[in-house]
């Protein structure tokens, strides 16, 4: 279920410290090294999933889980109302740099479309 060599597992399993804003036995969720935007939380499942394109059938509960949980966050953090963004980047095309799964909450500035 865990992978050793990956960065999230370990920041998970509390291997690696990170500013954990919410966990329970399915996600957690932590504050990016390199916000974007002054909300900007990472969204994952303790489960190692290298990227979206892994998702399988058993995930689906999962996925909207780890959604709404964002929402949910959104909330606490206070941009639910003025806006926030969900991003989920798949392979390095897209931008993904760390291949655990992950959903990136921005908020708290304006957003910009397209996004880069
Ligand atoms: P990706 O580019 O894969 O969509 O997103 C990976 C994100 O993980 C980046 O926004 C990056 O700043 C963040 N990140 C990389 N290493 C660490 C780390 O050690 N701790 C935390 N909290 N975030 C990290
Ligand atoms: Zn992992």
């Amino acid at each position: 279920m865990t992978h050793p060599d990956c960065l999230f597992c370990k920041i998970a399993a509390g291997q690696i410290p990170a500013q954990v804003v919410h966990q329970d036995g399915e996600a957690v969720a932590f504050v990016d090294i390199n916000p974007q935007a002054p909300t900007h939380l990472l969204v994952i499942p303790r489960k190692h999933l290298a990227t979206a394109n892994e998702l399988a059938p058993e995930d689906e509960v999962l996925v909207g889980r780890l959604f709404r949980l964002a929402a949910k966050l959104a909330a606490e953090h206070g941009i639910a109302e003025s806006g926030w963004r969900a991003v989920v980047n798949t392979n390095r095309g897209a931008g993904q740099t760390v291949f655990h799964l992950h959903l990136h909450l921005l908020g708290g500035r304006p957003m910009t479309w397209p996004p880069g």
